[in-house]
């Protein structure tokens, strides 16, 4: 079994709705299981043009699993979801109704032309690594250092939003529960 880190974003549609039905969805794949999760967080958007106060706010939240899929089914699995939530493709860091993005794979690294891990960015997303020390206060971004380290160098940007943690708090028996 390996630990994997998803980030989770959203700024059309239901954003909150969005977020728990993905979460629900990543809990439920053959091959995972639930770990940790944070709360939600809203985040200004970033176009490739940097923030932009114009475009919908996002909301961000952060899921930890076990999984024996490999880290490319992995993110195969994840387009699926995005894709049955209506994402479509049309501009890169374009307005979307769900993003999904492995953050972190145990220790590994990859680098195919499909995937990079650990995600190259998340050093730089207070809206990644906000909602992952709320979830695993203990994180590690490898290859970067503590996540509460790069966090409180980057400066937190984001705002907590008042809603329950996507699974249920694991402060738990052995296993997690998935929300409804
Ligand atoms: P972005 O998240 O950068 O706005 P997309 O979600 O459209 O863009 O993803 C573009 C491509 O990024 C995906 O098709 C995927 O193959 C690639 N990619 C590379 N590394 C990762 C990663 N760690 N997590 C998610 N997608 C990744
Ligand atoms: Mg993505």
């Amino acid at each position: 079994m390996s630990r994997a880190v998803i980030a989770l974003g959203a700024n059309l549609g239901d954003r909150g709705s969005t977020l728990r039905a993905a979460s629900t969805a990543i809990a439920a794949l053959p091959g995972v299981r639930p770990v940790a999760s944070s709360r939600e967080v809203e985040s200004t958007a970033v176009t490739l043009d940097g923030p932009d106060t114009t475009k919908p706010r996002y909301r961000n939240a952060v899921v930890v699993v076990e999984t024996e899929l490999r880290p490319q089914q992995l993110l195969d699995a994840l387009h699926g979801i995005e894709d049955a939530h209506g994402r479509t493709r049309e501009v890169r860091w374009g307005d979307r109704t769900l993003d999904l993005d492995l953050v972190a794979y145990d220790t590994e690294t990859v680098d195919t032309a499909t995937l990079t891990v650990p995600h190259p960015r998340a050093a730089e997303r207070a809206f990644v690594l906000a909602p992952w020390l709320d979830a695993d206060p203990d994180a590690v971004l490898p290859g970067a250092g503590p996540v509460a380290d790069l966090l409180a160098a980057l400066g937190d940007d984001t705002e907590r939003v008042d809603e329950p943690r996507l699974f249920d708090d694991p402060g738990r028996p052995d296993e997690p529960q998935v929300r409804p």
